[in-house]
């Protein structure tokens, strides 16, 4: 069903009774050429691109809850490519485009906003660490640009800039930046998929895999046995307990991650602001509520949910940047299991088990990689070789000693 202005009219002249159900509810087929496990996000991105772009659609994706249940749907809904490092910012800069053309891409509207992104920084070492990101972001085809204390003034008054504990001494911009309806997003994906024939699969749980001699020929789910030539697994804050059923683990810890909305204000905040002397960002959604989240618990959990630590930090970052945020009234509290791997970046590589395929350690960025992550491991799926961007995120980069440590902080998950 394509949908347009005319379909609308129509529709809405006509009783609204034409709308078909954007996906189907189909049960599993005893074989797939490939069998997702993960219905979030990547997952949904990777069917997508699988079938729009290599023609694979003899495609399966199993999801223990429902659609969107994980982090797809949890998160602050930034997108953003202001990396550094060479084996990552080609990769975001990539998504970030995709991003731009995504709503006519799969005829759905994902309510893309580049309403632009503010880092702030406090120090004059954190600015020239920030003209060097920008640096880097230029020369990977990004847009970059370095503002003055003086121009943040003109533009965000409402920052505090004369009381405050960190004096805000400027800030690098990303104008292409923004904010994405993350739901929509899954929705999307999950419909031109369905569209071309992938089959998506609800309320069921892969619970072990059927690997024999190094080969894995299927999974076992709560729903029965499927075979499949190819298994590929992206379950994001679920990693290391899915792998585990594979005998594999991972260099991924599982950690909670908080996010906050306020009642509905006026429009007040232009684009996505970050903190740069603690961990607090924001922005506004349109329906007027700021919605902000600071830094993970600290301590592993699969609990979508946090605790009071956290909330009383990321409220401390808020007044300490913009304490008009103090009148504001918190709605809802929630959270989402993060896959922190060791070095903060990613992973898109085959395993040493034939057939089987991992995408995961996404911490908590992965929404603005959504689409270069499903073009990239819908690429490694169909072609069995790495997409040229995704190169470097192999599972073995520890042993080899070539991580991306895009912080430098190396093996704390709970930094990045
Ligand atoms: C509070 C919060 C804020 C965030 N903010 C941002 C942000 O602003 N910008 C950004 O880029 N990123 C952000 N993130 C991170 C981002 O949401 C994640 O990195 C990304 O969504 C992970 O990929 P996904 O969408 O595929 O994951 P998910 O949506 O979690 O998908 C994984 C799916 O796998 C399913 N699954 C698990 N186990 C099984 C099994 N055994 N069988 C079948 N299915 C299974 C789960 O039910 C789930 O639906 C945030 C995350 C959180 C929690």
């Amino acid at each position: 069903m394509h949908y347009s202005v005319f379909k609308i009219l129509k529709e809405g002249l006509t009783g609204n009774k034409g709308w078909k159900p954007v996906w189907r509810e189909p049960d599993p087929k005893p074989e797939y050429d490939i069998v997702i496990v993960g219905a979030g996000g990547h997952g949904l991105a990777t069917a997508y691109y699988l079938a729009r772009e290599f023609g694979v659609t003899n495609v399966a994706v199993v999801e223990k809850g429902w659609l969107g249940s994980g982090n797809v749907g949890r998160n602050t809904t930034i997108i953003r490519s202001n990396y550094m490092l060479p084996g990552n910012e080609p990769f975001y800069e990539m998504s970030l485009k995709l991003w731009e053309g995504l709503e006519q891409d799969f005829n759905y509207n994902a309510m893309v906003s580049q309403r632009s992104i503010l880092n702030l920084f406090h120090s004059d070492p954190q600015r020239d660490g920030f003209v060097r990101r920008a640096n880097a972001m230029i020369l990977a085809g990004a847009d970059a640009e370095l503002a003055s204390a003086d121009d943040l003034r003109r533009e965000l008054p409402f920052l505090d800039f004369d009381n405050a504990r960190f004096p805000i001494k400027g800030g690098l911009f990303q104008r292409r930046g923004g904010t994405v309806r993350h739901d929509a997003v899954a929705w999307g994906f999950a419909r031109g998929a369905d569209s071309r024939g992938v089959d998506i699969i609800q309320n069921c749980e892969v619970t072990g895999f059927d690997i024999k001699d190094g080969v894995c020929t299927g999974v076992q789910t709560s729903r029965g046995a499927i075979r499949a030539k190819k298994v590929a697994v992206c379950v994001a804050g679920s990693s290391g307990r899915v792998m585990a059923e594979a005998g594999m683990r991972l260099p991924i810890e599982s950690h909670v991650l908080q996010a906050f909305v306020t009642e509905g204000l006026k429009p007040t905040l232009p684009g996505v602001i970050t903190f740069g002397a603690g961990h607090f960002y924001i922005s506004q959604s349109d329906k007027g509520g700021l919605v902000f989240g600071g830094d993970l618990d600290g301590y592993n959990s699969y609990a979508q949910r946090g605790n009071l630590p956290v909330v009383e930090d990321v409220c401390e970052g808020g007044m300490a940047i913009m304490p008009m945020i103090g009148r504001a009234r918190i709605l809802r509290i929630w959270g989402g299991v993060m896959d922190m791997s060791m070095d903060g970046s990613p992973f898109i590589d085959k395993t040493h088990i034939d057939g089987l395929y991992f995408n995961g350690g996404w911490c908590y960025g992965g929404f603005k990689a959504t689409p270069a992550s499903g073009m990239c491991y819908a690429h490694l799926l169909a072609r069995d070789v790495p997409h040229p961007n995704a190169t470097e995120m192999r599972l073995d980069r520890f042993k080899r000693g070539l991580i991306i440590d895009e912080k430098g902080q190396g093996a704390q998950p709970n930094l990045h």
